[in-house]
C-alpha cells in the first residue's frame, strides 16, 4: 500500500476563453493567478493556474483555454464536480455574491452531513462550495473576498463512475480510508492531508460515457511532497499493473500520469519545487513563463496567444 499521498495537488479542466476564464476564477471565486504559462505539451494554448497566494499542493486549480473547443457532454469517467473548503457560516455570502455576479442555477444541497453550494462554471464545469469548521488553511488575501469567506483550496473532488470498485479499491491502495456511504455517493479520505483529503465516487452505472470538452476536469493530480516519495509511488502503482509514465518535468513540479480503472486520468505530482521557482512571490502569476524547451516560441506565443487583461 502507498502512504505518500498527501491529497489533491491540483484538478486541471479545459475552457473555451481565457479572459473569461481568468476573470472567473480571479474575480469571481477570488483566487489568484500563480502562474500564466503554456500546455508543454502543446504550445500554442496557455496554461493558467489559480489558487492561494503561492498555489499550495490542494489549492491549485489549472485550465488550458481552448478557443472554438466543443463544449463537454457530462456523464461517467469523469470528475463531476470539484468541491472548494470556505470558512464555517459563510454559505449565505456566497449565495448573495454569486448571485449578485449573475451566476445562474445556484443549488443548496446536504451530502454526508454539509452543506454545499453547487454552481457553473463559465463552460458549465460543476463545483460547489462546502463550509469546513476546520480548515487552518490561509487563503489569498489579495481579492476582494474578506479572509473570513476566502476559499481555502479543495475540499474534495467528486468522481462519476459506472463501476466504481476498481477505482475504490484503487483509491484505498493509494492510502485513502472508506468513509460513509450515502444513496450512491462513496466518501473517502486520506488521512494526515494538506486538506484537500476528499475523494468522493458517486456510482452511476446506467450513465453514458463524458464526452469531454470545455467545462470538463482533464485530470486530477495526487500531491506527494518530493520525488522520492513519487519514486515510491510509481514504483508501487507499476508493480499493481498500473501503465504509469516516466517522471515528466512540468517546471513547477514533477509530475507522473496514469488512467485509473474508471476512467479518469489520475497524475501524482510533487509539491517542490513549487510556483515560485521562476518568480518572485509578489508578482507570481503576471509575466507569461515557458519551459526552456518553448523558449524559442516566445515572440511568436506572444503574438498569437489571446491577450488576459487583468
Ligand atoms: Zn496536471
Amino acid at each position: 500500500m502507498i502512504n505518500q499521498i498527501d491529497g489533491l495537488h491540483h484538478i486541471t479542466s479545459l475552457a473555451s476563453d481565457a479572459q473569461e476564464n481568468n476573470g472567473f476564477f480571479t474575480q469571481v471565486l477570488g483566487l489568484r493567478r500563480v502562474k500564466k504559462t503554456v500546455n508543454f505539451d502543446r504550445p500554442e494554448v496557455y496554461h493558467l493556474y489559480y489558487g492561494d497566494e503561492v498555489g499550495t499542493p490542494g489549492s491549485v486549480m489549472t485550465y488550458f483555454p481552448i478557443p472554438d473547443i466543443a463544449k463537454g457532454h457530462a456523464g461517467t469517467g469523469e470528475v463531476g464536480t470539484t468541491v472548494f473548503s470556505i470558512p464555517e457560516g459563510s454559505l449565505a455570502y456566497w449565495q448573495d455574491r454569486l448571485e449578485g455576479l449573475g451566476i445562474e442555477n445556484l443549488t443548496q444541497a446536504v451530502r454526508f452531513g454539509e452543506t454545499r453550494l453547487g454552481f457553473r462554471g463559465p463552460d458549465g464545469d460543476g463545483f460547489a462550495l462546502v463550509e469546513q469548521r476546520e480548515d487552518e488553511r490561509a487563503p489569498w488575501s489579495g481579492s476582494d473576498i474578506e479572509n473570513d469567506f476566502a476559499i481555502r483550496g479543495f475540499h474534495s473532488a467528486a468522481l462519476r463512475l459506472k463501476d466504481p470498485d476498481a477505482t475504490a479499491e484503487l483509491l484505498e491502495f493509494m492510502g485513502y480510508e472508506r468513509q460513509e456511504s450515502e444513496e450512491n455517493h462513496h466518501r473517502f479520505r486520506v488521512a494526515g492531508g494538506n486538506g484537500a483529503d476528499i475523494i468522493d465516487i458517486s456510482a452511476m452505472p446506467g450513465t453514458e460515457a463524458a464526452e469531454q470538452g470545455a467545462g470538463s476536469v482533464h485530470h486530477i493530480a495526487f500531491s506527494v511532497r518530493d520525488r522520492a516519495a513519487q519514486q515510491n509511488v510509481r514504483g508501487a502503482l507499476v508493480d499493481t499493473g498500473y501503465s504509469v509514465t516516466p517522471v515528466i518535468d512540468r517546471d513547477y513540479f514533477w509530475a507522473i500520469y496514469f488512467r485509473s480503472p474508471g476512467g479518469v486520468l489520475f497524475e501524482v505530482s510533487t509539491a517542490e519545487p513549487g510556483f515560485d521557482r521562476d518568480e518572485d512571490k509578489a508578482h507570481l502569476g503576471e509575466a507569461l513563463k515557458l519551459p526552456t524547451q518553448h523558449a524559442h516560441l516566445r515572440d511568436t506565443l506572444e503574438r498569437d496567444l489571446p491577450p488576459i487583461a487583468d
